[in-house]
């Protein structure tokens, strides 16, 4: 069957419930890479359709950051999507996922989300979980699928969904890297030939924490923590955070704990030119 758009979300409710069956659910801001296609191709395997939506939320973005020159090559989205085979794509205009003169809903998860990407996004997050919030409840699916590359996101996205008591699963899926390590993303078309060089730090410095970890058994969050940051500096990133905390609080730690299983998340943010760029990985987890 051909692939469905809609644009409003009466189309979007009537066409999610047009055929019978379990939905997964790929919410996007588009400018799509191998990244979403393997959440569209992993929720194949999770429902019997999947629905990707596609917007580019301006609540979730400060007044000084790039909502205008978001890339959104929508033609392209749409036919990745059909390749990948997703069902339909919900893509709204912001009038349709904003009605004006509707009051806002503030929806926050200040314990997830204050730190972090909250401390130097302040609103981010309240913007996330209004939108994804929306869009739950707009296609209504089984499950969601979200990329660990957004670490913070998916952990906040989750207790969202926990405390609010709504009615899908929260599924996060690995990050799919370029072959030299570097996190895909939409905003990676933004760096120029030598700062795509410089940008591979995030991810040395991620392997770096890696190895001190696993390999040195460094136990101390702050050392490591040093090391992720000697990296960053070194290719002169401006840097927000370079973290070590615990893998489902987000909370500090000041000793790692080798010994727990679930291990702990690396995770940083920094500048390099004019991108900024997020990466975190999982480092210590042991069965
Ligand atoms: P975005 O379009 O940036 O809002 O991302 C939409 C979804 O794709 C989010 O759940 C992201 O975490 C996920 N995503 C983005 N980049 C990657 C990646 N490199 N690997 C896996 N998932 C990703």
């Amino acid at each position: 069957m051909a692939m469905w758009i809609a644009r409003t979300v009466e189309e979007a409710r009537r066409l999610r419930h047009a055929s019978a069956g379990s939905v997964a659910f790929v919410p996007t801001m588009g400018a799509l890479h191998e990244g979403h296609l393997s959440l569209v191709r992993a929720g194949l395997g999770m429902a019997d359709r999947v629905i990707v939506s596609i917007f580019v939320n301006p609540t979730q973005f400060a007044p000084h950051e790039d909502l205008s020159r978001y890339p959104r090559p929508i033609e392209r989205d749409l036919e990745l999507c059909r390749d990948a085979g997703a069902s339909g794509v919900f893509h709204p205009d912001v009038a349709v996922v904003y009605p004006p003169g509707v009051p806002e809903c503030i929806v926050e998860v200040p314990a997830v989300a204050q730190d972090l990407e909250g401390r130097h996004r302040p609103t981010h997050f309240r913007g996330v979980c209004r939108v994804v919030a929306k869009l739950f409840n707009i296609i209504q699916p089984s499950v969601a699928l979200f990329g660990q590359k957004d670490y913070q996101q998916w952990k906040v996205i989750q207790a969202m969904v926990d405390d609010l008591m709504m009615p899908l699963r929260i599924e996060g899926l690995p990050t799919v890297r370029e072959a030299d390590g570097l996190a895909m993303s939409s905003r990676n078309i933004y760096l120029g030939p030598e700062d795509r060089q410089r940008a591979l730090a995030l991810s040395r410095a991620l392997t770096r924490a890696r190895s001190m970890v696993e390999e040195q058994h460094c136990d101390d969050a702050s050392v490591v923590e040093a090391a992720m940051r000697d990296v960053l500096l070194g290719v002169g990133a401006d840097i927000d955070y370079a973290a070590v905390r615990h893998p489902r609080t987000l909370a500090p730690l000041e000793r790692i704990d080798t010994a727990s299983p679930e291990g702990v998340v690396a995770l940083i943010a920094c500048r390099i030119g004019p991108v900024r760029l997020i990466d975190n990985m999982v480092i210590g987890a042991h069965a």
